[in-house]
């Protein structure tokens, strides 16, 4: 029987990947994956990560297997080719040009922004090549106050979204996210959500946590609550176990009944 997942979409940090566990991505999830890429299906690594620091990260977690496409930063596309990952010009650079124009709107409030920011909390407020905002926040319930008025602000520009993730935070495109990059690597690979496994355990994977993008929707037992909710609201798996132990009983949640791997 032919397999019923084509493309694995997989958050890293949380999901895959835990830094203080030895090895960070459990060999059984590696093994998951490196028989299912050897039946023909496609893994992308979907993450807020740029691709310095998620090389970085796999290259200390010593794979033993290797994604053939990435999401990068929520939004720009790579895929594998011979020994490099390449970028998907057309998609990232109409990507870039949407976050420039946005940001152009964005810039004369950051000041504000950050003021607002600084005169409550202890946060690292800063600018990077991503967005002209970002922010770590010490502790997630101080995120949580910030997201709320980053959110706010965001609503009276259109286009502008916040993105969060743990204690940070950035402003994004509406356009772009962990989702709509999903639907389009998918559109590219010919592979229908109906055939598509996505898994993660924060806000920044809700958007391609829905089955319009992936059938099969898995969360690992350490996810946050609304994540779990929105997962087990749409039929998907919310493990029992966390990280990538959880990530390796949802694939296999989900593959049960049609084969074994
Ligand atoms: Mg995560």
């Amino acid at each position: 029987m032919a397999l019923p997942i084509k493309l694995l979409s997989t958050d890293f940090d949380g999901t895959l990947f835990a830094e203080f566990e030895n090895p960070p991505v459990p060999v059984r999830l590696q093994e998951i994956i490196g028989n299912l890429q050897a039946q023909g299906t496609k893994w992308v690594i979907n993450t807020g990560r740029d691709l310095s620091s998620l090389m970085e990260a796999i290259g200390r977690a010593h794979l033993s297997v290797k994604p053939d496409h990435l999401v990068l930063v929520e939004r720009e596309i790579y895929s594998h080719e011979e020994s490099q990952y390449v970028e998907l010009a057309d998609w990232n650079r109409d990507c870039h040009h949407a976050h420039a124009e946005l940001f152009l709107r964005v810039r004369e409030d950051v000041p504000r922004l950050m003021a607002w920011v600084n005169e409550r909390f202890r946060a690292t407020v800063y600018e990077d090549a991503y967005s002209p905002f970002c922010l770590i926040a010490e502790k997630n319930e101080h995120a949580d106050v910030i997201h709320d008025y980053l959110n706010e602000y965001s609503e009276t520009v259109p286009g502008l979204t916040v993105v969060r993730n743990d204690v940070y935070a950035r402003f994004s495109h509406i356009n772009y996210n962990k989702g709509t990059a999903l639907h389009e690597l998918a559109r590219r690979l010919k592979i229908s959500a109906e055939h598509t496994l996505a898994a993660g355990d924060h806000l920044n994977d809700l958007p391609m946590l829905m089955t319009r993008y992936a059938h099969y929707l898995v969360a690992p037992r350490n996810a946050v609550d609304r994540v779990k909710a929105t997962v087990r609201e749409q039929n998907g798996y919310v493990s029992h176990l966390s990280h990538g132990h959880g990530i390796a009983d949802g694939i296999e949640f989900h593959l049960n009944g049609f084969t074994k791997i």
